[in-house]
C-alpha cells in the first residue's frame, strides 16, 4: 500500500515540490511509518514566500479588520468542527495521550484564532495634541499596519497549540505567513491549510513548508532576504542560529526558547495539591513542555513525605497507547531524544544520584518495542552544579532537593541562566507574592500550573527568550506603528 503523503501549502494549494526530496515520518509510539513528507528545496520555499508577499497587496492586504476577524473565527469554528482529523493527526505525530490532546492541544489550538482575532478589535490607538508656532497646532495618530511576511518556526512538544500562538496573532494584525513545522509534527500545520482554504482565507495568506533545520527549510526560510521578521519556538541554540540568519538584514525576531524551571514547595503548601501539581508540571506530556519542572526545591519539614507522595503518584499512571483511556503518559517524540533523555538519566546515576523511581526504559510490550518509551524519573542529591540540575533535559524527569529558607529557596529557583517560569505552592498570601516578584522568570505561577490567560503577557527572561507575546503584547511584534503628523 502506498503511503499517506504530507505536502507543503503554498498559494493555497498542496504541491510536492519540484524536488524529489522525502522523508519518513515515524510513529514514536511503535516505529510505524505515519506518512511520507515532501520536503521543501530552495523553488518552494522562494515559492511559499512570494505567495505570502503577493497576498499582501491582494485582498487580504484590502480585508477590513473585521471580516479578517470573522475569517479567523471560522479558522476556529472549522478546526472544532474537524476536531477528530486534528485530534487523529496530532496523536500520530506525537504519541500523546488522547485525553491530552483532547483537552489541551486541538482546543488551545483553535481558540488562539478566536482570541487574537478579538484583541485585535479591541485595541485603542495613541493620539497627540500638539501645539505650533503658529498658534494653529498639529494632530500625531499613530496607525498600526502590518509587519509583512512572517516566518514562523514551530517545534514538536505542542505542535499545533504552539504554531497557532503565532499564526493567529500574525493573521489578525494582517500579516501573512510561512510556516515551518518541526520534522518530527508536520501533520495538523499541513491540515490547518485544508481549513484555511474551506474558510475562504485568501491563497498566499497561510503557507506550509517542511523540512528540517540547518541546511533545509527551516534555515531557508529564516535566510530568505523578503521576509520581515521570524518568530520561533525552540532550543535557545537553534534561536541563536536564526538571530545570526537575519543579522544581515536585521529582521526582528521575537523567541520563546528553552527553560529550566523552579518548583518551589513549601511546608504551609497545600500537600496533596502541590504533589499533583508539581506531577503535572514535571511529566505531563511526557515531560516535553517548555514550561515543565525540572527542579524541585522543598521545603526540608515535608521533604521525605513529599518525595515518597510524588513517587506514588508518578508510579500510579499508565504508560501505553494514545487511543487507551487509561493512559496518562505516552512516548517521547522520536528515539533521538530518547537518547538525550537516556544519557542524561546514565549522567545522574554516575554523579551519584538516588534514583527514586525510573531511570530506564519501560517494559511496553514487544509490539511497541520500536517506539521511544521512556520511564518518568525522580532524583535526589545531586549537587546543583551537576549537568542533570543546569541543562534542559526536555524529559519526563525531576530532580527534588531541600531547602530551609525562603532566601535560600528564591536563590537556588534563580540559579539559573534560564528565565522561562516558576511554579510556587504555598498557603501563605504575603510569601505567595513576595517569592513570585523576586523570581527572574516570563511567568510565575502560585499554586498553579500551566494556567494561561492568553490576554497575559508570554515570554522568558535571559536565555529562555526574547519580547512577549499574548494580549496586546502580540501586536507590539506583529504590527509596526506608523505615527502620522498633521499640522492644522
Ligand atoms: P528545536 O530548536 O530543535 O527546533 C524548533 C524548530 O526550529 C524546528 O522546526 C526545527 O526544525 C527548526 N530549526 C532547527 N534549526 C534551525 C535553523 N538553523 N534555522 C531555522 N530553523 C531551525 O526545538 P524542538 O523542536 O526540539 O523543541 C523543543 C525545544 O523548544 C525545547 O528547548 C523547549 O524548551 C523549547 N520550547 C520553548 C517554549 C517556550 O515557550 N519558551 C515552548 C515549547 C518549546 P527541525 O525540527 O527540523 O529541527
Amino acid at each position: 500500500m502506498t503511503p499517506p503523503t504530507t505536502l507543503n501549502f503554498i498559494g493555497n494549494e498542496y504541491l510536492a515540490g519540484g524536488s524529489d526530496r522525502w522523508f519518513d515520518n515515524r510513529s514514536p509510539v511503535d516505529g510505524s511509518l505515519v506518512s511520507r513528507v515532501a520536503e521543501a528545496g530552495p523553488a518552494e520555499v522562494d515559492a511559499a514566500v512570494r505567495a505570502a508577499r503577493a497576498a499582501l497587496g491582494g485582498p487580504w492586504g484590502r480585508m477590513p479588520l473585521a471580516q479578517r476577524a470573522q475569517l479567523l473565527h471560522a479558522v476556529a469554528d472549522e478546526i472544532e468542527r474537524r476536531f477528530d482529523d486534528f485530534l487523529q493527526a496530532e496523536v500520530a505525530d506525537t504519541g500523546k495521550p488522547h485525553s491530552l490532546a483532547r483537552r489541551l492541544d486541538i482546543p488551545r489550538g483553535a481558540a488562539n484564532f478566536k482570541v487574537f482575532a478579538d484583541v485585535v478589535k479591541n485595541v485603542p490607538g495613541e493620539f497627540f495634541e500638539m501645539a505650533t508656532p503658529d498658534g494653529k497646532g498639529a494632530l500625531n495618530y499613530a496607525l498600526r499596519v502590518p509587519k509583512g511576511v512572517i516566518a514562523v518556526i514551530a517545534p514538536w512538544n505542542l505542535p499545533l497549540l504552539l504554531m497557532t500562538w503565532k499564526v493567529a496573532p500574525a493573521l489578525a494584525c494582517g500579516n501573512t505567513v510561512v510556516v515551518k513545522p518541526s520534522e518530527e509534527t508536520p501533520s495538523t500545520a499541513a491540515l490547518l491549510g485544508e481549513v484555511m482554504k474551506t474558510v475562504g482565507v485568501p491563497p498566499g495568506v497561510y503557507n506550509v513548508v517542511h523540512g528540517f533545520g540547518p541546511g533545509s527549510a527551516g534555515e531557508l526560510l529564516t535566510r530568505h532576504a523578503d521576509i520581515d521578521a521570524v518568530t520561533f519556538t525552540g532550543e535557545t541554540g537553534t534561536g541563536a542560529a536564526i538571530m545570526r540568519s537575519v543579522a544581515d538584514r536585521v529582521r526582528p525576531v521575537s523567541f520563546e526558547l528553552g527553560g529550566k524551571n523552579a518548583g518551589i514547595v513549601f511546608a504551609d503548601a497545600d500537600f496533596d495539591a502541590a504533589v499533583e501539581g508539581i506531577a503535572k508540571a514535571a511529566f505531563e506530556n511526557t515531560g516535553q513542555v517548555c514550561l515543565g519542572t525540572e527542579r524541585v526545591y522543598v521545603e526540608r519539614p515535608i521533604f521525605e513525605r513529599f518525595v515518597q507522595a510524588l513517587k506514588d503518584k508518578v508510579e500510579g499512571w499508565q504508560i501505553g497507547r494514545p487511543d487507551d483511556a487509561a493512559t496518562v503518559l505516552g512516548p517521547l517524540i522520536s528515539r533521538q531524544h530518547r537518547e538525550k533523555v537516556l544519557g542524561y538519566y546514565r549522567l545522574a546515576r554516575e554523579g551519584g544520584a538516588t534514583v527514586v523511581t525510573g531511570g530506564g526504559v519501560p517494559d511496553v510490550g514487544s509490539d511497541l518495542q520500536d517506539g521511544a518509551w521512556v520511564q518518568p524519573t525522580i532524583w535526589t542529591g545531586l549537587p546543583e552544579d551537576h549537568p542533570v540540575v543546569r541543562e534542559e533535559i526536555f524529559g519526563p524527569c525531576c530532580h527534588v532537593r531541600p531547602f530551609d529558607t525562603e532566601e535560600e529557596a528564591v536563590r537556588l529557583a534563580n540559579d539559573t541562566d534560564y528565565g522561562l517560569a516558576c511554579t510556587v505552592w504555598t498557603t501563605q498570601l504575603q510569601r505567595a507574592h513576595r517569592v513570585a516578584s523576586q523570581i527572574q522568570v516570563g511567568i510565575c505561577w502560585v499554586n498553579a500550573w500551566f494556567l494561561r490567560d492568553l490576554r497575559t503577557p508570554f515570554g522568558g527572561s535571559k536565555l529562555s527568550g526574547i519580547g512577549r507575546e499574548g494580549g496586546v503584547h502580540s501586536l507590539e511584534f506583529y504590527t509596526e506603528l506608523r505615527n502620522v503628523c498633521v499640522k492644522l
